[in-house]
């Protein structure tokens, strides 16, 4: 966090100090006096379903290159959260997209997110991988690769998916098990308790 060193507004130097009255250090303009928040950023996401088995894409890019993860990204200006989180599919998977709900909201304060994880259906089940995936497949449950997931809250949301009854209609959103942020958990998982 934090990599901004000069003023947009006028290319001065920034400091970092609490400005009068304010609850944080900021990041304050040493000419012009503005203040350039830092807050946390939005990751939109799915757990996308067809018929039982759950798409995962094998990522090409850093970090965590050739691990396996939910189509996910930062959600842009102007979108919705779901509306990011079916153009990730499209972008990761080429996967079409129909959201069924919000799944879970995690916090992982270390990196600054916010990620709101939909649980979706496949609309057919033509995938392919898109530039940032070096494979796409549809797992079922007891083929999901637990040990090469790229991050915990994939293993997570997954286990999260995984638990939900199909009759049951749509999830109830979860937030971060027991509370805990993802590094102060176990780094691997083993599946579903
Ligand atoms: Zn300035």
């Amino acid at each position: 966090m934090g990599d901004l060193r000069f003023c947009p507004a006028c290319g001065a130097g920034l400091e970092r100090r609490r400005p009068a009255g304010d609850s944080h250090e900021r990041l304050v303009c040493s000419a012009c006096g503005r203040i350039h928040y830092e807050n946390p950023r939005l990751i939109v996401g799915s757990v996308c379903l067809h018929d039982r088995r759950i798409l995962l894409c094998r990522r090409a890019i850093a970090p965590r290159r050739g691990l396996w993860t939910i189509p996910a990204g930062f959600l842009e200006l102007g979108e919705s959260p779901e509306e990011g989180a079916a153009r990730e599919a499209f972008e990761e998977a080429r996967a079409r997209i129909r959201i069924r709900g919000l799944l879970a909201v995690y916090s992982v304060r270390r990196i600054g997110q916010v990620q709101l994880v939909y649980l979706a259906g496949l609309e057919d089940p033509t995938i392919d991988p898109g530039p940032e995936s070096l494979e796409v497949r549809l797992f079922a449950p007891e083929r999901i690769p637990w040990r090469e997931l790229a991050f915990p809250t994939v293993r997570w949301a997954l286990e999260r998916a995984l638990r939900l009854d199909p009759g049951d209609g749509p999830p109830v959103p979860v937030a971060n098990p027991g509370g805990c942020d993802p590094e102060e958990l176990p780094p691997e998982g083993g599946g579903p308790a």
